[in-house]
């Protein structure tokens, strides 16, 4: 991973081998990220991506291997009781160019990944909403 930051903005590249969500939490906890959109683009490997069941309030995962081409990621960066908490979407592609994605839980650099974040000054704290069954922005 290396990246340069400029004001506001930081630009990123993630390398072969390196997990996208724990290597964007780890450095947004090195460098007291807390509030922060972000986007990529790049290539992966391996993923593993979720659906959010919404009558039984349970995940659905799966995992994916191969050649992806990772088409859209977005997803922001907050604060759940004093930890990172990134939540990303990820929209890919496998060599037969056929579209999924989902809510993003893991996915592996396959070649490269350039990510941009948008820092916000401030905080956003997330809480766990009963009702809903999923852990929401507080304001
Ligand atoms: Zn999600």
């Amino acid at each position: 991973m290396d990246f340069k930051r400029f004001g506001s903005k930081i630009v990123m590249r993630l390398d072969k081998g390196e997990e996208i969500v724990k290597t964007v939490k780890e450095f947004c906890g090195k460098n007291g990220i807390k509030l922060a959109s972000v986007s990529a683009i790049g290539a992966v490997n391996k993923v593993d991506v979720g659906i959010f069941i919404q009558d039984t309030k349970e995940y659905h995962s799966k995992e994916f291997t191969g050649s992806m081409e990772i088409v859209s990621l977005l997803g922001n960066i907050s604060q759940k009781q004093g930890e990172v908490y990134a939540h990303f979407h990820i929209n890919l592609i496998d060599t037969f160019y056929g579209a999924f994605g989902g809510h993003l839980n893991e996915a592996w650099v396959g070649a490269t990944c350039e990510l941009v974040f948008d820092v916000i000054e401030g905080e956003v704290e997330r809480k766990f909403n009963e009702a809903v069954g999923l852990n929401l922005f507080k304001f």
